[in-house]
């Protein structure tokens, strides 16, 4: 690995003198990408494992992204919602074909902006109904991810993402996930709706147990709250399905998208079912930004590659292989407990004298060319493009591979 040339440096401290210091990014400055490889200003090539945290999905300068990008960026960049334009239009018509539980859809610019739409929608629909404010409470889980607005920060079940932002909006309730007895008792005549991820990606990616969200789906119909599935990081192909919710067999109420959405251009979208996709009327919700000709043009092209059998299939090839990479390795250095997670959304739990040091591990594979993300201290953290081939998949394990051999043996 070159070190960093006196250019990139004095960025690299600009970096840190510029910005507000909530963010520390690692000791690099990245330039360019092509498919699920990176390269720094510097000319140090890179895997990419974490796709920019599961945006990425088609990884680096897909054609088919870059000419919709292109062609939209020489016709209309932005409007506004006071006026329809194709890009927009189009994009709703065709997630809504592969959404068949959703028949409107909502846009804007990122995951928890998605979300705090889907809690605005959940309020009204209470309110609509003649609940009063006190019967309107949320019920999300613990380990959960919603974003960091305040309310979706407050939404997010885990105590270090909202200390020190009190006080927090009122009217959410935590219960254990996973657990269907504390669900029935805890989901109530004064829950307006249930939020939750079918794979927990922040928390540690950890998939819903089976029959988990079915039991939600139950009591969420005995009360009248609405079933609400954050799919901002598990949604659009992760799993190997279109849908993370595929793998429960629920049907449910609204549905979050963003990080893959976009294939890297910032959009989010909340998916309404029939029975609430009026409750946001005229003049209750929007955005400025929302629904975004270029952003809009680049969803087209990642839902036409996301949408296809082809590619969910080999989500499930390269996951597997992956997978069992990932357990060979562990087994022989003893350092995983457990593989977990679903298509190429997997988590490596660490164990023993490497328990809490998954920051540590990821910098050490990024000197050996891995791009690798964490979710919590203890778990590596795996969610490379959705189109990685097989060369690209072998030497990310084969970086993997040399990082930990130099970390273990260091
Ligand atoms: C990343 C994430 C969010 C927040 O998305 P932003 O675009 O960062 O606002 C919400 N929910 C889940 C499950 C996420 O992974």
């Amino acid at each position: 690995m070159k070190p960093l040339s006196p250019e990139s440096q004095a960025l690299v401290e600009t970096g840190r003198r510029c910005f507000v210091p909530n963010y520390r990014p690692r000791e690099m400055i990245l330039d360019h990408g092509r498919g699920a490889r990176l390269w720094d200003k510097d000319g140090n090539e890179y895997i990419d494992f974490g796709a920019g945290i599961a945006v990425s999905v088609l990884g680096h300068q897909h054609p088919a992204l870059v000419a919709a990008l292109t062609e939209q960026a020489h016709k209309l960049w932005h409007t506004s919602n006071v006026y329809f334009t194709e890009p927009s239009i189009r994009l709703a018509e065709e997630l809504l074909a592969l959404a068949p539980f959703a028949s409107r859809a909502f846009f804007c610019n990122s995951g928890a902006e998605a979300n705090e739409a889907a809690i605005k929608l959940a309020r009204k629909h209470a309110a609509d109904r003649g609940r009063a404010p006190e019967a309107r409470e949320i019920v999300t889980f613990t380990g959960s991810f919603h974003g960091r607005t305040l309310t979706t920060v407050t939404a997010t079940a885990q105590p270090k993402y909202q200390e020190g932002f009190e006080p927090l909006p009122g009217g959410f309730r935590y219960l254990p996930f996973n657990d269907v007895e504390a669900a029935r008792a805890g989901i109530t005549g004064n829950t307006c709706a249930v939020l939750v991820e079918p794979v927990q990606g922040e928390g540690g990616v950890m998939p819903a147990a089976p029959g988990f969200l079915q039991a939600l789906r139950a009591r969420c119909d005995e009360v009248g709250a609405l079933l609400m599935l954050d799919e901002v990081q598990c949604g659009l192909g992760r799993t190997g399905r279109l849908f993370g919710h595929a793998w429960d067999g629920v049907a449910p109420d609204v549905v979050t998208l963003a990080k893959a959405l976009g294939g890297g251009m910032p959009i989010g979208a909340l998916l309404a079912a029939p029975a609430v996709a009026e409750v946001l009327g005229f003049g209750s919700h929007g955005s400025t930004f929302g629904g975004n000709p270029l952003a809009c043009a680049a969803a087209r092209a990642v839902l036409r590659e996301v949408g296809s059998p082809a590619l969910l299939a080999h989500v499930e090839r390269q996951g597997g292989r992956l997978r069992a990479a990932l357990t060979e390795l562990g087994a022989r250095h003893d350092l995983f407990s457990e593989v977990r997670g679903r298509g190429l959304m997997l988590g490596a739990v660490l164990q023993g004298a490497w328990a809490d040091k998954a920051t540590e591990l990821t910098e050490h594979a990024r000197r050996h060319g891995l791009l690798l993300l964490q979710a919590g201290p203890g778990v590596l953290r795996f969610l490379p493009p959705l189109n990685l081939t097989d060369e690209e998949l072998d030497s990310g394990i084969a970086r993997l591979e040399s990082a930990l051999e130099s970390a273990l043996g260091g």
